[in-house]
Formats: C-alpha cells, sequence, structure tokens
C-alpha cells in the first residue's frame, strides 16, 4: 500500500507514513517510527515526568 498526497505537517514532502493516532499522513521526517506517531502526536505523547499540573514556583 502506498500512501498518496503531501505530509500534512510540512507540506512539501510526499507522505509515506500515516500516524497511527490522528491518521495524519506525514513525510519521513515528520514520522516517528518508534512510536507510530505524526511528529504532532509524538510531541504531545512524550513522557513527561508528572507535569501535567503546571506549578508556578519561581525562584
Ligand atoms: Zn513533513
Ligand atoms: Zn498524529
Amino acid at each position: 500500500m502506498s500512501v498518496s498526497g503531501l505530509c500534512q505537517i510540512c507540506e512539501s514532502r510526499p507522505a509515506q507514513q500515516r500516524c497511527g493516532n490522528c491518521g495524519t499522513l506525514t513525510c519521513l521526517q515528520h514520522y516517528e517510527r518508534d512510536k507510530g506517531l505524526c511528529a504532532d502526536c509524538a510531541a504531545q505523547a512524550q513522557p513527561s515526568p508528572d507535569r501535567d499540573d503546571v506549578d508556578v514556583h519561581r525562584f
């Protein structure tokens, strides 16, 4: 199966992969093969060490 169309992130390279989360077509540059996600989803899915709450601690 080949993916037709352009990468929906950079819109300049031919899409070669599809995000397993949002279905966005991405080029290889914007596809995290390890995670099977597009760059956007991969950035959101990054394991953040308990940083859900925004603690505003200023020193
Ligand atoms: Zn791209
Ligand atoms: Zn995605």
